[in-house]
Formats: structure tokens, C-alpha cells, sequence
């Protein structure tokens, strides 16, 4: 099995013995020995480990002591401690078990009890890692738009609420974008809803482009995004909307769309001080300015 195990005891012979049982079992792909828990910590620190076995009784820093200041180690919790003892109270079996131990094997130990429970608990750290990417994945596809590859609304409205809080607290300013693309139902009647989804990708693109990695981009909702420009008052917001416009109308399209232009429409909400009551208040200014944009003639920006 391919793991990283660390081995922690103090006495030197058992650490080479339970290497060469491990070895000889083909269990494990890379080894990592500490003398005792402190050393045992910073090879934590410094590796991947799968897997640890570690002595309780040792001078100074003993198992015990490693598992209280492992636990302390957010990325490292979830490895599986196996201790490894001599006879042993049930209490502190226990407290061990309290402590995050996952397992005991009493010395001296039969190789065949070790290879067991080191099998066992290997494979529910395989378990756990696949279940996290797994979920790494699922929250990536929950917050994600398919089409765009940018945040959806959800996150959108949640970031925005942030924000807002963060904004009126600092006493800073934010700006938020509300962007429409004009006449879009005229791209999907001429060309196709494929050729429609192309636009709404290449304009999703051409965004991303013209803001700062802090800002934040989401595709609102069919043909809408929304932008929050954080620390961003209203002029550089304005610069940042007539930009994202320029570049959206410049944009060229091949095939049967050569020619074809696409413009947008913006409005513009600014947060300063405590000028709006709630995130909704700034949404719906943005969406009024933008109305009017649309009013105005489309392939504008308007603030609110
Ligand atoms: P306006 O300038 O007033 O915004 O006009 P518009 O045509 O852009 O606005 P309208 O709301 O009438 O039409 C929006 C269109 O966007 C209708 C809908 O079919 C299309 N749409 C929404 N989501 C998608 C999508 O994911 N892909 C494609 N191809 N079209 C979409
Ligand atoms: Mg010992
Ligand atoms: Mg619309
Ligand atoms: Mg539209």
C-alpha cells in the first residue's frame, strides 16, 4: 500500500523492528522514525504521514503529550495514531482514546496483530481522504456556474453580504456591479443558443480579465453578472465598468457570428458609510441604475 508512516519510540531496536515488519509486509511506501514526541511533532509538521505508531512511555515528551499537542495541528488531526504499549490501564486506555488515539497494540506485540490493525486503519485513511475530495469537489460544483466557470448567485449574494458588513464596519467604500447583456435574445434567435452560450462565456472571460484578483464576479442570473469591487469608490468603479465595456463590445467573433457585436449595459451601486440599510437595498439601486442604462440606450454605464 502506498502510505507514509511515522514511527515514534524512543528505543532505537523497536523502531527498526517495526520498520522491517512494515518493510516486509509491503505496507507503506516512505518511513519517518522520531525518538520521541516532540521530534515526533516536527516530523509531523514537515511530511505527509498516513499513519503514525507511537510509544506511550518515553522520557519526557511521552504519547500522551503527543497526542494533546497534535490534536493542536488543524491539517494534521485527522491521522490515525496507533500507540503502542506496554500493559496499560483501562483508564488511560481511555484517555488515550479521549486524547485521538485510534487504536492500541500492546507489546511485545504479535507482527500479525500490528500488519492487522495497521491495515485497518490505513484503509480508513484512504476512506476519509477520498470522502473529503469528494466533498472538496461538491461544494466546488455547488458554487460554481457550469457554463462560466464563475461564482453563482448564491455565492454572490452571500460574498456581497460580507462585504457590506465589512465595509460599513471600516467605514469604507464598495461598489457593485450590476452588467446586462443588451439585446441577447436577438444572439440566441440569429445564431443559436450554442452560439448564445459562446457569447456568454467570452463575455464571462473578457470580465475576469479587467478586474483585480480581490474583486468578485458572478453570473447573476440567464445574461446578467454581478460585481463587487471591494475598497473601490465611485470614479474607479465607473473606470473599471467603462473598461469591462469597451473590451466587451471590441469583442470579434469567427464563423457564421463574424461581425456580430455584443454590448452590455451596467448600473452602478456605491456603498460608503451607511448610505444603504442591507446588501438587497445595494442590489436593487444597482438594478435601477441599470434599467436606465437600458433606457438611456444601452452599451452604457450608469451609477445610481
Ligand atoms: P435587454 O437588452 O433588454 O437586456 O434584452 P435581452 O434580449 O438581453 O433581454 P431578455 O431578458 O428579453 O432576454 C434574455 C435572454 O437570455 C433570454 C434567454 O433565452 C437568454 N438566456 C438566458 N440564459 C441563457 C443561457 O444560459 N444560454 C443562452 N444561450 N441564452 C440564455
Ligand atoms: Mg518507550
Ligand atoms: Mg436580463
Ligand atoms: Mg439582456
Amino acid at each position: 500500500m502506498n502510505a507514509s508512516i511515522l514511527i515514534i519510540d524512543d528505543s532505537e531496536n523497536q523502531r527498526k523492528q517495526i520498520h522491517k515488519i512494515l518493510l516486509d509486509n509491503s505496507i507503506g511506501s516512505s518511513f519517518h522514525e522520531a525518538a520521541d514526541g516532540l521530534e515526533g511533532i516536527k516530523a509531523l509538521m514537515e511530511q505527509e504521514v498516513d499513519l503514525i505508531l507511537c510509544d506511550l512511555e518515553m522520557p519526557g515528551f511521552d504519547g500522551f503529550k503527543f497526542l494533546a499537542a497534535k490534536k493542536n495541528i488543524e491539517i494534521r488531526r485527522d491521522i490515525p495514531v496507533i500507540i503502542l504499549t506496554g500493559n496499560i490501564s483501562a483508564k488511560n486506555k481511555i484517555k488515550g482514546l479521549e486524547q485521538g488515539a485510534s487504536d492500541y497494540v500492546t507489546k511485545p506485540f504479535d507482527p500479525a496483530e500490528l500488519i492487522a490493525r495497521v491495515n485497518v486503519h490505513l484503509k480508513i485513511k484512504n476512506l476519509q481522504d477520498k470522502l473529503k475530495e469528494s466533498n472538496e469537489k461538491l461544494r466546488e460544483l455547488a458554487n460554481t456556474d457550469a457554463l462560466t466557470g464563475l461564482s453563482n448567485r448564491r455565492v454572490m449574494t452571500s460574498e456581497l453580504k460580507k462585504e457590506f458588513q465589512r465595509t460599513v464596519r471600516l467605514g469604507k467604500n464598495l461598489c457593485f456591479l450590476m452588467i446586462d447583456i443588451d439585446f441577447f435574445k436577438k444572439t440566441n434567435d440569429s445564431y443559436g443558443h450554442q452560439a448564445g452560450d459562446d457569447v456568454l462565456k467570452a463575455v464571462a472571460d473578457t470580465m475576469l480579465e479587467q478586474i483585480r484578483p480581490y474583486d468578485q464576479i458572478a453570473r447573476f442570473g440567464g445574461e446578467e453578472f454581478a460585481v463587487i469591487l471591494p475598497e473601490t469608490d465611485k470614479d474607479g468603479a465607473v473606470i473599471v465598468a467603462e473598461r469591462i465595456r469597451a473590451k466587451i463590445s471590441e469583442l470579434l467573433f469567427e464563423g457564421e457570428m463574424e461581425g456580430h457585436q455584443v454590448t452590455i449595459s451596467t448600473g452602478i451601486s456605491v456603498l460608503y458609510g451607511d448610505n444603504y440599510d442591507s446588501e438587497d437595498d445595494l442590489i436593487n439601486a444597482a438594478d435601477q441604475a441599470l434599467y436606465r442604462a437600458k433606457e438611456g440606450g444601452r452599451n452604457r454605464v450608469e451609477v445610481a
